[in-house]
């Protein structure tokens, strides 16, 4: 097999759709399964779509996730600049055209946009793939045309009823009649070329053996595979992978929940867990081939590197299942040392987290962070859960609400039951470290005997003085965290009422 060569060609639109990620993801992992190279090729002959500072969002993305490029705009390479606005000045693209144009698979159309529209408008345009009046001009017209400086767009010239076809790697055989393609511009009025002649311009000079994209790109493919032909070059592979589809069915969109990237990285998911979940969408995992185990779904991006196939892929499409990237993420959070975690939890707070800048600093410079991580580590779905599990170590809650059906039934009680709890936490040692678990036990159970409680109840108002909610983690584990100057402080400022 000749090198792979595989790439990810965004238009800077200035967020990286999760959708796209799905997509890099498989072709970075393809290239790398091959000791090949990973490019990254910006498609910016859109001028609409541009968004500045969508090139630097592109690297953190990427560089987050580990799919750093090999060759790209920051990294350069052989084949650079790998912008196509900057690979335009060289006229590769319009000479192309040009070329075309004289073996007669192209040819030049002078429609106005307006002409254009009023054109499709009428019953004989209408459901056919496009053919422009022009498409048979005279040269002389058309030179006479050009020389009265009239505006126009370069066209494929779509043969009529011929079959177009291309064997995927992973969809099989597809073809197309060539009586439903449009003549495609190849060159637009503002002298850029559209994706589609660039796209096969650049991924035939940068040698890209693998055409690894989503599925929404396969009504392309002919047009492309036209251009392949005529402008005799060699067809590299295509693999159309599945679509990510929302649990709604359609399109993932952001009308019905987030798409951007970077915003589940601020929402506290894991890099590590939202790789995992995207290899599983449409790639079965050959885990009997590999490993002999049946049933298996956590993977490190280095073990899905090393067993990736392209034949692995899937032809149907995928549904991205928020609930199970969820539970990708509590699993990640659960299974890391809290050494593990308060890493990943510090670059999460430095890069990420919208969270108040004050618990930030907190969280960020405390030496007993490890031992509160392990107390929230188990229940908590996401980074920014973990921050709320732990923040109450740091912020004592002002406005707590005892108004609330777990204290209820002792209501009138309350504020005696937290002057208890107050002298019985007088009376351990100074320091919270040594206190032993079954003597503090006890001693809240006598303070649930005298005011004829069940056990439970001083529990309940300790925790909701000290957290300011009625979940905490392991109470007592909290508490000796906390220490006794700060316990005792909380109940002394508890405003039962
Ligand atoms: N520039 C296209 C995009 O925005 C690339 C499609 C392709 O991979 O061919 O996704």
């Amino acid at each position: 097999m000749k090198n792979v060569r595989t790439r990810f060609a965004p238009s800077p639109t200035g967020f990286v759709h999760i959708g796209s990620m799905h997509n890099v993801f498989f072709a970075h992992a393809l290239a790398k399964a091959n000791d090949g190279d990973f490019i990254l090729r910006i498609e910016d002959t859109d001028r609409k779509r541009y968004v500045e500072g969508a090139v630097e969002e592109l690297y953190a993305m990427l560089d987050e996730f580990g799919l750093t490029p090999d060759e790209g705009p920051r990294e350069g390479g052989k084949y650079a600049p790998y912008i196509q606005s900057e690979r335009m000045k060289s006229g590769i693209y319009k000479t192309a055209a040009e070329e075309l144009v004289k073996k007669g698979n192209a040819y030049y159309c002078f429609l106005s946009s307006n002409e254009l529209e009023e054109l499709k408008k009428k019953p004989e345009y209408k459901n056919k793939a496009f053919r422009s009046p022009h498409r048979n001009l005279s040269k002389s017209e058309v030179e006479a045309r050009i020389l009265k400086g009239e505006k126009y767009v370069i066209r494929l010239k779509v043969p009529e009823n011929e079959i177009v076809a291309v064997d995927d790697a992973i969809l099989g055989h597809v073809e197309w009649n060539t009586d439903d393609i449009d003549d495609q511009v190849l060159i637009k009025s503002d002298g850029f070329p559209t994706y589609h002649l660039a796209v096969v311009i650049d991924d035939h000079v940068m040698n890209i053996s693998h055409i690894t994209r989503a599925y929404e790109w396969l009504p392309s493919t002919p047009k492309q595979m036209l251009l392949y032909k005529y402008l005799d070059y060699d067809v590299p592979i295509f693999a159309h992978g599945s679509l990510v589809l929302d649990p709604d069915g359609g399109k993932l969109s952001k009308r019905k929940g987030n798409v951007n990237t970077r915003q589940f990285l601020v929402e506290g998911y894991l890099v590590d867990a939202i790789k995992n979940f995207l290899m599983l969408l449409g790639w079965a995992a050959p885990i009997e081939r590999i490993h002999g185990e049946k049933e298996r779904e956590i993977f490190s991006h280095e073990e899905f590197i090393n067993m990736y196939k392209l034949e692995d892929r899937q032809k149907t499409n995928a549904v991205f299942d928020r609930n199970k990237l969820l539970w990708f993420n509590q699993k990640y959070i659960s299974t890391m040392n809290p050494e593990e975690l308060e890493i990943v939890l510090e670059n999460w707070l430095e890069k990420y987290a919208e969270i108040e800048n004050e618990l930030k600093d907190f969280v960020g410079r405390d030496n007993a962070l490890p031992a509160k991580l392990e107390l929230v580590k188990d229940r908590a779905k996401t980074l920014l859960e973990v921050v709320e599990g732990i923040q109450f170590f740091y912020k004592a809650r002002k406005d707590i609400n005892w108004k609330i059906k777990q204290v209820e039934k002792f209501a009138e009680k309350l504020s005696r039951i937290g002057e208890d709890v107050l002298e019985f936490h007088k009376s351990l040692d100074e320091n919270s470290k040594e206190w032993a678990q079954e003597e503090w036990v006890e001693g809240m159970k006598k303070i649930a005997e005298k005011h004829g409680l069940k056990t439970g109840d001083p529990f309940m108002v300790l925790r909701i003085a000290i957290v300011g909610s009625p979940f905490s983690p392991p109470l007592f584990e909290a508490l000796k965290i906390l220490g006794k100057d700060e316990i005792l402080r909380r109940l002394q400022n508890a405003n039962y009422s």
